[in-house]
């Protein structure tokens, strides 16, 4: 079984390489001749075997930094649905495929207020039916920097940003935990959905795209992981958990862990710069994993000899025992953190103006990260980069602000959007 495994996965490497340019042909045997000296030890692990081959493939140099929007891109999530398939999960994108596309504008600068180039990602989604009434979303970002660009830490440098901890970790924990979840039988109060996002990157687009055009049904699900950067577990086994805040059996639940003596040090917060922010903003409890910044943070030198195997493997057996408390508790209250006004609820939307939110804009406003074609804010001529400050009556100070606003009107209302264009003040219609 495990052979064959291997086989296929190195297949499914050539036949990548078959399309893509020989001179890669080299990295490929680095790759099986890394991968053939691993799998000799007998003494090592399975799993550790299985997230060395993931994080190795994922941040090698073939993949070019799997910038979204590239082939490099596209290598990883096929890789990710090739180990959904194996470890027979089903899919779970659009069209019964493994995939979720999205478009959007991409300019590379950020306070760019129009313009930009059409670019298009892909989240990856495999499902596990358990029969439950409720799905718990586990999660990481798969995209990276490609060869630098404006969130490179390391000035005009175009060499590979080959993104091992950040977040090839995240996606090899996502893997081990869902074969786990699997094969183990345990653990079967929810269902789950394994997803790999795109465009995390560039603004959280694959998670933000993912909640407003779920694939499953939204309000069944019970809460969501999201690991990101989960590779560099330090000497003395600190893991950072955010957003404990998001429901009252978080702590209770992370207290009885003990893996590997890891440590946690935890923050409140729903809200932080990475996906599980799109899911906290649909009122669902998250948790945010992450061993820590280092030097090598979005530079070249995040490659993957430089991950900590042992503690990758710690952490994901981590999140699996804390999976396993939960199981018997039901559906997760959720709790807003302090950072959020205390009057907005998912239910209370009845219209949506079809926008993503910029979640890390920090100054007055909303401002707006994408537009969905259609949406009453489309229609009404709202562009990506569009700072909101008024809808109707209710200004908008910020993002609570915007949801508060937003709660207020119904399907067929009409309205005036007060938006800063740039330097200019606009004003636009929009009928929701
Ligand atoms: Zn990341």
């Amino acid at each position: 079984m495990r052979t064959l495994y291997i086989e296929m996965n190195y297949q499914l490497i050539i036949n990548n390489l078959l399309k893509m340019n020989r001179h890669k042909l080299f990295l490929f045997i680095l790759i099986v001749f890394t991968a053939n000296l691993l799998f000799a030890q007998k003494n090592k692990s399975n799993a550790l075997q299985d997230l060395r081959v993931d994080v190795v493939y994922l941040a090698s140099d073939l993949l070019e930094g799997r910038e979204t929007g590239t082939e490099g891109e596209k290598l990883a999530a096929q890789y990710i649905a090739f180990r959904f398939e194996k470890m027979g999960l089903k899919p779970a994108g659009s069209n019964g495929t493994w995939y979720q596309s999205f478009d959007f504008k991409y300019n590379s600068n950020p306070h760019a207020t129009s313009g930009g180039e059409d670019r298009s990602g892909k989240n990856v989604l495999g499902y596990l039916d358990n029969g439950a009434k409720t799905t718990i979303v586990i999660g990481a970002h798969y995209d990276h920097l490609g060869h630098g660009g404006v969130s490179s830490l390391a000035a005009n440098d175009k060499s590979i940003h080959n993104g091992a901890d950040d977040n090839a970790s995240g996606i090899a924990a996502l893997l081990h935990i869902a074969e786990y979840l699997k094969t183990s039988g345990k653990a079967k109060n929810n269902n789950y959905l394994f997803m790999g996002f795109s465009g995390e990157e560039l603004g959280l687009v694959g998670s933000k795209f993912f909640v407003e055009n779920a694939t499953i049904d939204l309000s069944s699900i019970n809460y969501m992981l999201n690991m990101d950067m989960v590779g560099r577990l330090n000497a003395e086994k600190v893991l950072s958990i955010n957003g404990v805040g998001t429901s009252p059996l978080w702590k209770e639940a992370l207290d009885n862990i003990k893996i590997g003596d890891i440590k946690m040090v935890t923050t409140e917060s729903g809200v932080g710069p990475s996906d599980h922010t799109s899911f906290y903003f649909m009122d669902k409890p998250v948790l945010h994993f992450f061993t820590g910044q280092h030097t090598d943070y979005h530079k070249p030198g995040d490659d993957s000899e430089k991950i900590n195997y042992e503690g990758l493997l710690d952490v994901s057996n981590f999140i699996i025992t804390l999976i396993e408390n939960l199981d018997a508790k039901g559906k997760l209250a959720f709790t807003k953190t302090k950072d959020e006004s205390q009057n907005r609820r998912a239910a209370d939307f009845k219209v949506t103006l079809g926008v993503m939110p910029d979640y890390v804009h920090s100054g007055e406003g909303m401002r707006v990260d994408g537009v969905l074609d259609g949406r009453p804010g489309a229609k009404a001529g709202l562009q990506k980069g569009d700072i909101i400050i008024q809808m109707g009556e209710y200004q908008v100070k910020d993002i609570y602000g915007y949801m508060e606003g937003l709660s207020k009107f119904k399907v067929g209302d009409k309205t005036k959007v007060k938006v800063k264009r740039g330097s200019e003040i606009i004003e636009v219609d929009v009928v929701f």
